[in-house]
């Protein structure tokens, strides 16, 4: 019996054993630069567990940069801009009231992998990189034995800039085309992202292994340049002469100044986009995977056409065109058809980690899309586009949107609601009353936000798209240019 009881100890201790070597190889590429006695919270999360139950299941999560929901046929848009996404959302779960965190690219793709929304995670800038303890859903799925891949083609997602690339077992950031108002401001095509992502799923990827890929699709985002070689679908009747001041700086083409053009030109990007969607859907839908997979397809924010305080462009205020999202999630236990629940760009997190087996972390922002009810509530937040350096903030419910802007402080300056049943489209704001319950659930997040007027304190005078917030003369960014003849 003695016997016996010293095997299975001796066994249980050669299995912890194995389970603790397993986990610190796996977590090899990621820090290991601090001592055993001073270890992150993100240290202990690897170290701490063994490894999860994880039920295999593939997760391919597709994220196109300034994508608005309504210029795509599933969302009943007019033009045949997006047969390949169509196409997929016919077999998935179409959200209609989908929002980003905010109209950033960082801020809202680090709720997105993170579940939190930018006032916990703390991420409230471009070129402001996720805290080294913040535990995204790439860390979840490396620690449950996932490969882990992200092929990202906006400068901002590099991991000089936001650290997620740290996140992944697999970071490719291949951005070498500069934009043509701002030549710092580096990206990738979609037919190369898409060559990238294809190349790792047949080339790099472990048959054995479940895998989570996300690939970051730019072309959307402004300056509206479609590929010259990519066919011209979409012509307007009638142009809407506008005035260049209002068309935001980066995007203008000089001399421009018809916004149905500029239309145009954005609507192009989304099909050149669509075919490579369509391309990269097809490699992965053609694997032999032993579980169904689960396929997300969202953007990180909107994009104002002809209306908010710049044309054509996004990063300020909360309004619809700039924090509504497109989002389709295809996967068995997720019913197929148009859903009208109120989601947030944070829900991918948790559904991802939920559909996969891995236990969803208490307190998270977002929910998993497979229970039955979300969120009642959805938050975003936007810089002031008043120049009073602090935020708009909003929470979204069935029935009202309600607004607050502040500065650098967190006492609001002013406020606003639209009631959204009598007035979806927001034309006119009304009074908040400042003892609305949702009024008041707004203002008790500002004050309790760690960040005053909802920024770093460290980052306080920093203009959120002047480049790196730990720019060096060394840095990658930097070189790329050098390399291009932009700077000496
Ligand atoms: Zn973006």
């Amino acid at each position: 019996m003695k016997q016996k009881i010293a095997i299975i100890a001796l066994v249980a201790v050669i299995v912890l054993t194995s389970a603790v070597v397993e986990t610190s190889i796996q977590f090899s590429n990621a820090k290991q630069t601090q001592g055993v006695a001073n270890l992150s919270r993100l240290d202990e999360f690897f170290i701490a567990a063994t490894k999860e139950p994880a039920n295999g299941t593939s997760v391919l999560l597709i994220t196109i940069d300034t994508l608005r929901p309504d210029h795509l046929g599933m969302y009943g848009y007019n033009r045949q801009t997006s047969p390949k996404m169509d196409a997929l959302a016919k077999t998935a779960a179409v959200y209609t009231k989908a929002y980003a965190t905010a109209p950033l690219t960082t801020p809202s793709i680090v709720s997105m992998l993170t579940g939190y929304h930018p006032n916990r995670h703390g991420v409230r800038l471009l070129w402001q990189p996720i805290e080294s303890d913040t535990v995204t859903v790439a860390d979840h799925l490396h620690r449950a034995g996932y490969q882990t891949a992200a092929i990202v083609s906006n400068i901002v997602l590099g991991n000089e800039a936001c650290k997620l690339g740290d996140r992944f077992d697999h970071y490719d950031e291949a951005v070498d085309e500069p934009e043509p108002n701002r030549p710092h401001m580096l990206e990738r095509r979609a037919s190369r992202t898409t060559d990238a992502a294809v190349q790792w799923l047949e080339r790099h990827r472990q048959a054995d292994r479940p895998f989570f890929l996300w690939v970051h699709y730019i072309d959307p985002h402004g300056p509206y340049t479609p590929p010259s070689d990519s066919p011209m679908d979409f012509a307007h009747d009638k142009p809407i002469p506008i005035s260049e001041e209002k068309i935001a700086e980066y995007v203008r083409e000089p001399g421009l100044t018809d916004g149905a053009e500029y239309v145009d030109r954005y609507d192009e990007e989304i099909a050149y986009t669509d075919r490579e969607v369509g391309r990269l859907v097809a490699a992965f839908d053609a694997l032999e995977l032993s579980m169904p997979p689960l396929t997300l397809l969202t953007s990180d924010h909107g994009e104002n056409m002809m209306e908010g305080h710049a044309y054509f462009s996004h990063g300020y205020d909360v309004n619809d065109a700039v924090i509504r999202i497109p989002l389709i999630a295809r996967h068995p236990s997720i019913a197929v058809g148009m859903n009208d629940r109120l989601v947030s760009i944070s829900d991918i997190a948790p559904t991802i980690l939920d559909i996969v087996g891995l236990p969803v972390p208490t307190g998270l922002d977002g929910f998993s899309l497979t229970v039955p009810s979300g969120a009642i509530t959805i938050y975003a937040e936007g810089l002031d586009s008043g120049g009073s350096g602090g935020l708009h903030r909003t929470l979204i419910d069935a029935h009202t949107k309600t607004v607050i802007r502040h500065g650098r402080s967190n006492i609001p300056r002013e406020s606003w609601a639209f009631d959204l049943l009598r007035d979806p489209h927001q034309k006119d704001r009304i009074a908040t009353g400042n003892f609305s319950a949702t009024y008041r659930a707004l203002a008790a997040m500002i004050r309790s936000d760690p960040d005053p007027g909802g920024r770093p304190t460290h980052l306080a005078n920093h203009e959120h798209s002047h480049g790196p917030v730990a720019g060096n003369a060394d840095s990658k960014a930097t070189r790329a240019l050098r390399a291009l003849g932009y700077i000496e």
